[in-house]
């Protein structure tokens, strides 16, 4: 067999295969890892790169695929360095202002359609917006299901509100959704309560907590909270609960890990909430979400 010269080109199949080597030790999905960011490096899909594997590359691009593993070797979540992420089937900007959207977020889109059923209208606001992929999801969602739907985003980072309202432009929905700077519900008042659903994602990580490098990268607001990581969790049942419709739904995403603290949490809000936790219920406790109908 004609043995290739330690100098020829590298093709793409080798550099996808150098990329996941080099993050194996960093990152649990190395190889997805490495496809996407030499992906977003040569404006292939995953297709495209397995397709044109055996393609000679160039020193340019070896050189600029080295960087960009490099800084995810650092812990730099792929999605900062690409600018990207998909939630929902949809394609998000994300920055490092912003959270990067989780898929087990997606438990509280199809909780909310579930919810939304056949509804013909449907007010409701998303606190903690981050990059807004929860409430333009979910628009997105309901206007091909001809809803007539309106919804608040608040976040108190102005960053973060600029990354959403850039996202519901690239989406379409920009009409339906009113963007508004606040804590929880302090300082909002774009769309008249009672509203139907309220849904949130907030931070609920106990600083005491040991985290992976990657959080580091995140905007600390975004993933800690005191109390154990249930202050926001608390503040939200809280301030909601004058603001729901009887009937009206309240979804919050709390993580992993909080079974045990929510059994206290939960008793001193059950006269204006039906409580369900939703989500992992098995013993590693790993994700939760409450759920409350208000009364
Ligand atoms: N709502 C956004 C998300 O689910 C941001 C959440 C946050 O910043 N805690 O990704």
């Amino acid at each position: 067999m004609e043995k290739r010269s330690s100098s020829s080109a590298p093709t793409i199949g080798d550099l996808v295969h150098r990329g996941s080597l080099a993050l194996a030790g960093v990152s649990s999905s190395a190889r997805l890892d490495s496809e996407v960011l030499l992906g977003h490096l040569l404006g292939y899909s995953r297709t495209q790169l397995i397709v044109n594997s055996t393609t000679p590359s160039t020193s340019e691009v070896v050189a600029h695929f080295s960087a960009l593993i490099e800084r995810r070797q650092r812990g730099e979540p792929v999605a900062y360095i690409t600018g990207e992420r998909e939630f929902w089937g949809l394609s998000f900007a994300v920055s490092p202002a912003v959270l990067v959207p989780r898929p087990e977020s997606e438990l509280l889109i199809e909780e909310s359609l579930t919810f939304v059923g056949e509804k013909q209208t449907l007010r409701f606001v998303d606190l903690g917006v981050g990059s807004g992929c929860l409430s333009i999801a979910l628009v997105v969602e309901l206007m091909r299901r001809r809803c007539d739907v309106r919804c608040v985003g608040v976040d108190i980072s102005y960053e973060a509100l600029q990354v959403a309202q850039s996202n519901a432009k690239r989406h379409d929905v920009h009409k339906q959704i009113t963007y508004a700077q606040g804590n929880w519900f302090q300082g909002v008042q774009e769309i008249k309560p009672p509203y139907d659903l309220i849904i949130a994602n907030p931070p609920y990580i106990d600083p005491e907590e040991q985290v992976p490098l990657d959080l580091s990268f995140e905007p600390r607001g975004a993933l800690f909270a005191e109390e154990r990581g249930l202050r926001d969790v608390r503040e939200i049942l809280d301030q909601s609960s004058s603001r729901l419709r009887s009937g009206g739904l309240l979804l919050v995403e709390v993580g992993a890990g909080k079974r045990v603290s929510l059994k206290e949490l939960l008793p001193n809000f059950e006269s204006h909430y039906e409580f369900s936790l939703l989500g992992d219920d098995s013993e590693e406790d790993r994700f939760t979400v409450v759920r409350g109908v208000r009364r």
